[in-house]
């Protein structure tokens, strides 16, 4: 009965993660950034549902012992931003990437099935408040401000604020910013870091990574500040490019989780704890991400 449960709960996450897709693949410069990813996630894929298979039996175990209340029962429900690689984006209709796999891996040690929903990265902390998602899983980086309105799992990652310039540019290092439009991501903490030290005038905020990226493949920006490894991979995806050596700030990444729901946050920290104990964390980072 509880194994039957589980094949159950796999069957309702492959449809939820299936029926994820929608508006990313109009959007001319996210498709492009697909590319760079693309064969990491092909195999991702068929990685994904081997784990499926063989942790079914322990899904309906933790099941069974551990009681987390989600906003739709049996449903690990993540609010993301599907356009920031490789950490979630878009293959075909299915959101794949580090996070995905990460959420999936929780989710199936909490024996929930998974469903992503793509927003704004801008709005996923209201949607973890507001109890429309139960997590916020997006490269998100535990920030003071952030953790006045939710509360972070452990940390699973580490995230580096970096500088995209066009390879021909006269900024050379993150000194040279000043004066310069910076184009960054609305919400995010380059936007954040970049507002403060050259005030919100030289700061252009974009909805995604991928809209940042084509404003300054358009000449509207200077520069984008932005996570290293969307970096990396817009800049693969993209002639012209290429990112400063100097890094602007080194970062933790973590899951958002509601301050109401102190219960799922605790579940969470013990599965992460778990994977990242037992190398899965560590193994779906080498997969996306190549040492350089
Ligand atoms: N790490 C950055 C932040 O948390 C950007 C995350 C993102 O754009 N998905 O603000």
């Amino acid at each position: 009965m509880k194994k039957l449960a589980a094949v159950f709960l796999a069957g309702i996450m492959c449809v939820s993660l299936a029926a994820c897709g929608s508006s990313a693949s109009d959007d001319a410069a996210s498709t492009d950034t697909q590319t760079a990813a693309e064969e990491t996630a092909e195999e991702t894929e068929e990685t994904a549902d081997d784990a499926a298979a063989a942790d079914t039996e322990e899904a309906a175990d933790t099941a069974a012992s551990g009681e987390v209340t989600t906003v739709t029962e049996g449903i690990l429900t993540m609010g993301t931003n599907a356009a920031f690689p490789p950490y979630e984006y878009y293959e075909g209709d299915a959101i794949v990437g580090i996070d995905a796999e990460i959420a999936q891996a929780i989710a199936e040690k909490l024996g929930l099935s998974l469903e992503i929903v793509d927003m704004d990265f801008n709005s996923i902390i209201t949607a973890v408040q507001s109890g429309k998602v139960d997590v916020g899983i997006a490269g998100m980086t535990v920030d003071p401000d952030r953790l006045e309105n939710v509360d972070f799992t452990d940390s699973y990652a580490t995230g580096v604020q970096v500088v995209i310039v066009p390879e021909d540019s006269e900024i050379a290092s993150v000194d040279d910013l000043e004066g310069k439009l910076i184009g960054t991501q609305e919400g995010t903490t380059g936007w954040q870091y970049c507002s403060e030290d050259y005030g919100d005038d030289m700061v252009i905020p974009y909805t995604n990574g991928a809209t940042a990226v084509q404003a300054l493949l358009d000449g509207k920006v200077d520069c984008v500040v932005i996570d290293q490894q969307p970096a990396l991979n817009f800049v693969e995806a993209n002639e012209g490019l290429k990112i400063l050596e100097t890094e602007y700030a080194v970062e933790d990444y973590a899951i958002a989780v509601s301050k109401d729901n102190t219960g799922l946050r605790d579940a969470i920290n013990t599965a992460l704890n778990e994977l990242i104990d037992d190398g899965t964390v560590q193994g779906i980072l080498d997969k996306y991400i190549t040492a350089e």
